[in-house]
């Protein structure tokens, strides 16, 4: 079949599908994944679809995550966009609102504005195999019809609520990081804050000197290393601006030195005793009790859970009034937590800063196949799927930032990426081919899977601490094992013969008619 006439199908199909009220693709969030998604349909000339975003605006994690001190902890030069790069930033590690700001400019420059639906939260999908049509129900009562489901919602955005005894039942105020109330005056307060990592460590330095007394419950201790962060002055930024290779240098080499560290997370691992030494020293320098230091030395190897930079959490710390309890929660009572020494803490505000409940956040998502079987039911014995974007038994759906593609190492932008270009790859072929449907065949996920697994046995996640990485099991399905350029190379082309694919023949034909037909008349 010629170019011409594949256009001619397509246009025809598009103009039908657009008649019968159908879109070609209906992608769910609008965080980083959602919007690269949309700009790499647009630069594939799909323009049939819409951006499902469940809030009134655009942003995903950065769009939630306000509390304050929020910023990146990749550097931003390469947490962005390649096709994006941004001159502006004002720091190495941009603040949130910056981040925020330079999501909404990508949305509006590569004209995404049309295409996006705010105010629909996915309340449930499922797969028609008749029709080869995903049925969308949205919680708002809007139903919407769709040939390929792309779920771009990311990992981290249903707050991990700790189940602690009494706590819904606090008197004063209690809210989790990702839901800050910028509406509760911490001057002068007295604040307990629930958890100690990756959020914890940023708005605890930017709360401290407000509050009264801050009592920070630990879990277990993060490892924190120096934030090696600066300003960037007006005139770096017009360098960048007159010379965008500087910018793409800068980022390619960001790119090298944070992918040294998986030579060290996958494969030697005792390496980083080395720089665990260093960490040490970091808390030594700001914690003058030895006491805290003590308490903020972890017990587990440095990478197995995320490693964390900062360079005002321990001076935090330090502070007279600022208590580091190890001990436990053992019940919220009236407006005190009682640890489980039995001592009472009274606070006025209680913070969570207890992360996100990860590959649940899409499990949650009543997502049912032909069969009527959930993601969740499917992935009940480990959330199997083909390069963390494709699941068997689950036509025409895709993921961005699905199982084992989560990074402990690198730039989270970089994967999404591959991976909307994996998939921007799927739809061009569908459409080449008038495909009607396509499922990765069940052998090639379980070999996908086998390979992933037994990568991960030796890698330093599974060195014996625990992390919202590793489930119940003991298994990780979170986490990518290995370089992320391996990941691109895996997945640089979406391979037909790995599909089920189910021709569009009926459609086919009637097309080829509707353009012959035009052509008569
Ligand atoms: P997190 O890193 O998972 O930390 C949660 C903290 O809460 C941990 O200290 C954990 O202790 C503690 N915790 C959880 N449940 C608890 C319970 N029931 N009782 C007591 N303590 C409990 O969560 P996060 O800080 O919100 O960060 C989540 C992820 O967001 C990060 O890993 C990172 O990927 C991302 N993030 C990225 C950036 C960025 O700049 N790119 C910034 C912030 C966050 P244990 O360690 O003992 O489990």
């Amino acid at each position: 079949m010629g170019a011409s006439q594949s256009d001619n199908i397509t246009r025809t199909s598009r103009r039908k599908n657009q008649a019968e009220g159908i879109l070609d693709v209906a992608i769910i969030g609008s965080g980083f994944s959602g919007i690269g998604m949309g700009a790499e349909l647009k630069k594939r000339g799909i323009n049939d679809f819409r951006i499902f975003e469940k809030a009134a605006s655009a942003g995903g994690t950065w769009r939630d995550n306000s509390y304050p001190g929020c910023a990146c902890d990749v550097e931003s030069a390469l947490y962005s966009f390649s096709f994006a790069q941004n001159p502006s930033w004002s720091r190495g590690f941009a603040p949130q609102a910056e981040i925020q700001q330079y999501l909404e400019k990508v949305l509006h420059d590569v004209n995404l504005d049309e295409h996006m639906c705010y105010g629909h939260a996915l309340s449930g999908a499922r797969f028609d195999a008749q029709e080869k049509i995903w049925q969308l129900k949205f919680s708002n009562g809007q139903r919407v019809q769709a040939r390929k489901l792309v779920s771009a919602i990311g990992a981290l955005h249903l707050p991990n609520i700790p189940d602690i005894r009494g706590l819904n039942d606090f008197k004063g105020e209690v809210f989790h990081s990702a839901q800050w109330r910028h509406d509760v005056d911490l001057t002068g307060k007295r604040v307990a804050v629930i958890g100690t990592g990756a959020s914890a460590i940023q708005f605890v330095p930017a709360i401290t000197q407000q509050v009264k007394s801050l009592t920070l419950f630990q879990r277990s201790a993060a490892w924190v290393l120096p934030k090696p962060d600066r300003a960037i002055s007006k005139l770096e930024q017009g360098l960048y601006e007159t010379v965008p290779p500087l910018m793409s240098l800068r980022r390619a080499a960001t790119y090298l030195r944070l992918e040294g560290r998986a030579l060290a997370f996958n494969y030697f691992t005792s390496a980083l005793k080395v720089v665990e030494a260093q960490a040490v020293r970091h808390i030594k320098k700001y914690v003058k009790d030895p006491v805290k230091v003590q308490k903020l030395t972890p017990d587990y190897h440095m990478g197995c859970k995320r490693v964390l930079i900062s360079n005002d959490y321990y001076a935090a710390i330090n502070r007279e009034h600022v208590a580091l309890e190890t001990c436990g929660i053992e019940r919220v009572n009236g407006n005190a937590i009682i640890d489980s020494n039995g001592v009472s803490h009274e606070v006025d505000v209680i913070i969570l800063g207890t992360g996100f409940k990860t590959l649940d956040a899409v499990a949650a998502l009543d997502i049912r196949n032909a069969d009527g079987q959930t993601l969740a039911e499917s992935w009940e014995n480990g959330a199997q799927s083909h390069l963390g974007c494709m699941l068997s038994g689950f036509p025409n759906f895709f993921l961005l930032l699905g199982p084992n593609t989560g990074l402990g190492h690198n730039s989270q932008v970089y994967m999404i990426e591959s991976q909307i270009r994996y998939i921007g790859d799927a739809l061009s072929k569908m459409r080449q081919h008038s495909l009607a449907s396509v499922e990765v065949k069940e052998s090639v996920q379980a070999k996908f899977v086998r390979q992933i697994q037994s990568r991960l046995k030796n890698t330093i996640w599974q060195s014996g601490c625990q992390s919202w990485y590793i489930n119940d099991k003991g298994e990780n399905w979170t986490l990518w094992p290995g370089f992320t350029f391996v990941y691109r190379y895996l997945s640089r082309e979406f391979k037909l013969g790995n599909h089920h694919c189910v021709p569009r023949n009926v459609e086919k034909v009637a097309a080829v008619l509707d353009v012959v037909e035009g052509e008569l008349i």
